[in-house]
């Protein structure tokens, strides 16, 4: 493990904070220069965010110790990119198409990201993807299930990768609670180069406030706490993910999302521009029509906004439609219709 660290990143010593030293309660603080009064946001946070980790690692059994928490899991990714791929030397692949931030991380990073292709049905083209590894390639990024095309990927080609593949490998699990299918977190402790991102920007309703979380085995993650800022998960949004993991039921949208999905598919099916409708592990769908962005832009015009999807060859003509509420679908679904009538001629 520790050969496929950054050369810089191995020789890093780390900033150890006023808040990792200090050890017990009730201390009169004077160590970090904070202000003494507007208590208590006069402190720095935990750097470690014990607290909230504890938490997370009861709810998903993994324990403390495997865990990284990060500003979003953007940022888990690219500290990841960061920490372990040599700039102007080393590689990523990852599949296409998929989620566009691998690729401004990559950019960023000053790393080549190389993107193979999924075949017609949305899955993993293993062949090309073991063919295009050479030996700068470091890190295997993999979005199960998929976005865009909202999909899972085989778990046997995954775990093929696993074992084949010398580097590390990731999967971002952002939309893993509307899938059918098991999270990789089960297979955690047996393959010490998997790395799985999740976060609760989707299946929690807490995009605003900015927390993913990474698991990896213990030396990634002290690796990863090395290389990351202090602080770099702010006291509000430990306070309120702690408040919001504990109060309240755990996701408690995610069946009635799975079920608008099921609506909104069997809705859009009797569309006569509706090509076709993916199966969808995720919280959006996935849609060809005859003449996506005509559909795009008159939905526009009636205030509802989707995504084009359409300049990549495997999801020509397709919109990315999140699912909404109840409402919110059924104005979608009125809104189509209603286009389907008076715009038979463009659509
Ligand atoms: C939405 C999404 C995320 C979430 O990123 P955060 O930074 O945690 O908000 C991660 N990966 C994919 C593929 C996504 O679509």
């Amino acid at each position: 493990m520790k050969k496929l660290v950054r050369k810089n990143i191995q020789k890093l010593i780390p900033y150890s904070s006023a808040r990792n030293e200090f050890i017990g309660k009730d201390n009169i603080l004077l160590d970090a220069n904070e202000l003494a009064f507007n208590e208590p946001l006069n402190r720095y946070p935990d750097p470690l965010q014990t607290e909230l980790k504890e938490i997370v690692s009861q709810k998903k059994q993994i324990p403390v110790s495997n865990i990284l928490l990060g500003n979003g899991s953007d940022e888990c990714i690219d500290l990841l990119v960061r920490a372990f791929c040599e700039p102007n030397v080393e590689n990523i692949i990852t599949v296409s198409p998929s989620y566009g931030i691998y690729d401004v991380i990559a950019q960023i990073n000053g790393i080549e990201l190389r993107k193979v292709n999924l075949l017609a049905d949305f899955q993993l083209d293993s062949e090309s993807i073991l063919k295009t590894i050479d030996s700068n390639t470091k890190l295997i990024i993999l979005c199960n299930p998929n976005n865009p095309t909202a999909n899972s990927f085989s778990e046997t080609e995954i775990i093929q990768l696993l074992k084949k593949f010398g580097g590390l490998v990731l999967i971002d699990e952002a939309y893993i609670d509307f899938s059918q299918n098991k999270s990789f977190l089960k297979y955690l402790a047996q393959y010490e180069n998997l790395i799985i991102t999740q976060t609760l920007s989707k299946s929690y309703g807490l995009a605003a406030i900015r927390l993913g979380i990474l698991y990896g085995n213990k030396f990634i993650i002290n690796t990863l706490n090395k290389v990351k800022y202090p602080y770099n998960v702010n006291a509000l949004t430990i306070n309120e993910a702690v408040r919001q993991l504990t109060e309240k039921n755990n996701k408690p949208w995610v069946d009635e999302i799975i079920r608008e999905r099921t609506k909104l598919q069997q809705a859009l099916i009797d569309l006569p521009f509706v090509e076709q409708i993916f199966d969808s592990n995720t919280n959006f769908l996935l849609v060809k029509f005859k003449n996506a962005k005509a559909v795009q832009e008159l939905l526009l015009q009636n205030r509802i906004v989707v995504r084009d999807r359409s300049q990549h060859e495997l999801t020509k003509e397709c919109l990315r439609i999140t699912v909404g509420t109840a409402d919110q679908n059924k104005l979608l679904i009125e809104t189509l219709k209603k286009l389907a009538y008076e715009k038979s001629n463009i659509l």
